[in-house]
């Protein structure tokens, strides 16, 4: 098995309306295709340059054309569409699809940073995820026939430390719960995963999980940006004449923010909502940092994976069997400062993880 680097990409958003009332000024420069320079507004001086394998300029140099699509003003503009991200992310999870691997992507980043931009997108400027769905089913049709292809689709959200199945519009009393197979490792037991044959189908169930999603932190007087957001797309390929199938297990995270939790005004809820929340993010973290300490050669005798939700989801997305692609939100302003220099520091630990990604096939019996 090839060891792979987990692939890392920053992309720094526009100025907000509030953040241009307010007279933002912006802190972050990209001066290649890979770098991203971060400058302390309390001392100029203070910058620090961090490299990545891909660094995202959507801050300025765009215009709107007639569908409401962000394009670029020039051919000399660095700025990133969604469509530039898409070729570059999203394209690489096809690919791995399509050849068996495992393939992750996850988004990270404060709230109001651009994750759900990236991931979801927005009106007319759709994100990764709409994208690989469609050229998904776009490919299976233009491929032929002595192939079979089966898709399903799967939508969760963990808050809480609980999960709630974002297809399923019956109570959910405590969450469903994660165990554990021999063979599949973690997983969800009791989730819904629907067979889908196209684009259209895949759509209206984004739409109603998203609804659902929205709803449920309503209820709770809740934000969703406290909770993790986890689309899962199983692609089995079956190859007829060869008695042989293709499996990919594709996630895609759309992370809580990463914000500390400020403990004022904190009801009972707020502050078990507070920590749990962390819970799960503050142990992605302890994992990845685990991961590249053990990859930088450093004794690790425990990955602390079971300590949490996301966590266990994500075990072979994190040092196992997929192919991981991290993609970090960040502010432009200012007044971000310290979140976003956490996020780029945060990035620089998921870098190090090493992955052992392998074809999973399997022959018909
Ligand atoms: P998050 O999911 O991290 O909380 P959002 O994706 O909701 O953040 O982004 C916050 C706001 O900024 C939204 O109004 C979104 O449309 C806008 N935004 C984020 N990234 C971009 C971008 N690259 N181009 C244009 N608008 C963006
Ligand atoms: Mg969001």
């Amino acid at each position: 098995p090839r060891m792979d680097s987990v692939t890392v990409a920053v992309r720094v958003r526009p100025f907000s309306q509030r953040e241009k009332n307010s007279g933002s000024k912006c802190v972050i420069s990209m001066h290649s295709r890979t770098t991203t320079t971060i400058q302390d507004p309390k001392n100029p001086e203070h910058r620090k340059t961090f490299t990545f394998d891909l660094a995202y300029w959507s801050h300025d140099g765009f215009q709107k054309d007639k569908d409401g699509v962000f394009i670029s003003t020039d051919p000399s503009s660095k700025f990133a569409s969604q469509k530039d991200v898409f070729h570059d992310l999203g394209r690489g999870i096809l690919d791995s699809a399509w050849q068996g691997y495992n393939a992750t992507l996850l988004a990270y980043g404060q709230t109001g940073s651009g994750k759900s931009y990236s991931m979801v997108g927005l009106g007319a400027n759709k994100g990764i995820i709409p994208n690989v769905c469609e050229e998904l089913f776009q490919a299976i049709e233009e491929r032929e026939r002595n192939q079979e292809y089966q898709v399903t689709f799967s939508m969760l959200e963990i808050y809480n430390e609980q999960i709630r199945d974002l297809l399923s519009r019956t109570k959910q009393p405590g969450g469903l719960k994660v165990r554990e197979d021999q063979h599949l490792g973690f997983y969800v037991d009791g989730l819904k995963s629907v067979p889908c044959e196209n684009y259209a189908q895949i759509e209206r169930l984004m739409e109603q999980g998203t609804k659902i999603r929205t709803t449920a932190s309503t209820n709770m007087n809740a934000s969703s940006s406290r909770s993790h957001m986890v689309i899962t797309i199983q692609f089995r390929q079956v190859f007829l004449d060869r008695d042989l199938t293709k499996q990919s297990t594709i996630n895609l995270v759309d992370l809580a923010g990463s914000e500390r939790q400020k403990s004022s005004g904190s009801e009972g809820d707020r502050l078990r909502e507070g920590s749990q929340v962390n819970l799960s993010l503050t142990n992605l973290g302890n994992v990845i940092s685990a991961l590249a300490d053990a990859a930088t050669g450093k004794k690790v005798l425990h990955i602390p994976y079971r300590d949490s939700v996301l966590t266990k989801l994500l075990q072979p997305a994190l040092g196992g069997n997929s192919r991981t692609t991290l993609i970090a939100a960040i502010s432009p302003a200012d007044i971000c400062y310290e979140e976003t220099l956490s996020t780029l520091r945060y990035a620089e630990r998921a870098k190090k993880i090493r992955n052992r990604a392998v074809v999973n096939t399997s022959t018909l019996m």
